[in-house]
């Protein structure tokens, strides 16, 4: 089938340059922890004349005359959403899932106030409080993170800082931790500083719709999302929350509007016009796929296909911070050895394994280069990948980073292997 005809008649640079990167990444594996494969339907929807719609405002509230459709559309994108999550409220207009993180500062926090967060080095996100984000310049991070020694949360040293520092709010969401967080223990600290709570899931999200990881929404005042990632849904981001604000006090200037109404003026007209309807669209189809046991048990596949990895690469003698996983990622730690993370990543790309470097707890090398590389398994798990080809994964990972030095002669052979190996499965959005 020929894809996309139009493109091709009218603007063949472009056309050529989707062609090459569908190209690529279905002859490599695309082991970025963060990426995965959205389906054909949702990219119709999300490329569908929707696109031209202006609609500010709300289902039944916009600015704009003509909206009856996109109405229901919306509508059905908060529903499915509801139910997915089991959540009392749910935005579905964030552009991203950064301006969605911007969206809970803006309905919760004034200027300068005091948000826990992990660093970006210890595995958090730039909008959790990061220097050079607006986060970090307009509010003030405390900064929290896994303990150097065994990668894991140190529940009793956050509670002592929480206390001491006493932030208004505590973000609990990671992009490189490989263990379960446990959102209760999170909320006892929270209630006990009378903090709000607020879980970021953009990483873990099928893996709580499967059932396989905690559930931020009954302990959380609100969670946050992409919709893009492991969940397969269009680029963009969501917000779950509570309706009422258990902290009704006088002290967010909006603070006689409930939670949900808050959230949703942070969004618009606070931070965003229109909202995408096009990518609202697709958002609505991924939620519809995701209600489905074949991605619960994709979510549940994602974690099993993990550990097979971990265990693989443990049994080779490769280090893996924190010991192992029960997500969906994994982080090779080379602090032992002569290499870092960034000739690894670099070399492992070359062969046509696609991953990238990361920090790793206790690492003594700079961020520009790190001791780690993690691997996620959302998107081979995505092709139909079990824990059989993790092993031939783990083969070549084990094949390229033993023969580091002398990559070269190694790279065209495995890179040719992969690509005939991926050949043999399908993939969502480009070869279903
Ligand atoms: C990816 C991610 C985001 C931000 O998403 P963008 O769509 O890239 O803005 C926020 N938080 C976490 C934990 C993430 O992993």
């Amino acid at each position: 089938m020929e894809r996309y005809p139009n493109l091709k008649n009218s603007d063949l640079e472009i056309y050529n340059l989707i062609q090459k990167e569908s190209e690529y990444e279905s002859t490599t594996l695309k082991m970025i922890a963060s990426e995965s494969y959205a389906s054909y339907s949702v990219l119709e929807a999300c490329g569908s004349m929707l696109t031209d719609k202006y609609a500010e405002g709300y289902p039944n509230a916009r600015y704009y005359e003509g909206n009856e459709f996109v109405d229901q559309i919306e509508n059905l994108a908060i529903e499915r959403a509801k139910l997915l999550f089991k959540s009392e409220h749910v935005n579905v207009q964030p552009y991203s899932g950064s301006p969605a993180n911007q969206a809970v500062y803006r309905a919760l926090l004034k200027t300068g106030d005091k948000v826990m967060g992990m660093p970006v080095p210890s595995g958090g996100h730039l909008t959790h409080g990061w220097k050079v984000n607006f986060s970090g310049i307009d509010y003030t991070q405390i900064p929290y993170g896994p303990d150097p020694s065994n990668g894991r949360f140190d529940m009793d040293e956050i509670r002592k800082t929480a206390k001491i520092e006493r932030p208004r709010m505590i973000w609990v969401g990671a992009t490189a931790y490989p263990h379960k967080i446990e959102y209760k223990d999170f909320a006892d600290i929270a209630n006990e500083i009378e903090a709000y709570l607020v879980a970021d899931i953009a990483h873990i999200n099928a893996l709580i719709i499967a059932g396989v990881h905690p559930d931020p929404v009954p302990y959380c005042d609100i969670v946050t999302s992409t919709s893009h990632k492991m969940l397969r849904g269009p680029r963009a981001g969501f917000i779950l929350s509570k309706i009422e604000d258990r902290y009704q006090s006088n002290y967010h200037s909006d603070s006689k509007l409930n939670l949900a109404k808050r959230i949703d003026r942070a969004v618009f007209p606070g931070l965003q016009g229109g909202p995408h309807l096009h990518i609202i669209a697709g958002m609505a189809v991924a939620f519809k796929e995701a209600l489905t046991d074949e991605f619960k048990n994709y979510g549940i596949q994602i974690v099993k296909n993990a550990k097979k990895l971990a265990n693989a690469l443990l049994d080779k003698g490769w280090q893996l911070a924190g010991g192992g996983t029960d997500t969906h990622l994994l982080i090779l730690d080379f602090r032992k050895e002569q290499f870092t993370g960034k000739e690894a990543a670099d070399a492992l790309a070359k062969s046509g394994i696609i991953a990238n470097f990361n920090m790793v707890p206790g690492d003594h090398r700079s961020p520009f280069v790190t001791s780690g590389v993690r691997l996620g398994t959302p998107s081979l798990t995505a092709m139909g990948m079990k824990e059989n080809e993790m092993e031939r994964v783990a083969d070549w990972i084990d094949r390229v980073l033993k023969n580091i030095n002398n990559i070269g002669a190694h790279t065209t052979n495995i890179r040719n292997e992969i690509a005939e190996f991926c050949s043999q499965f399908k993939i969502p959005g480009i070869r279903e």
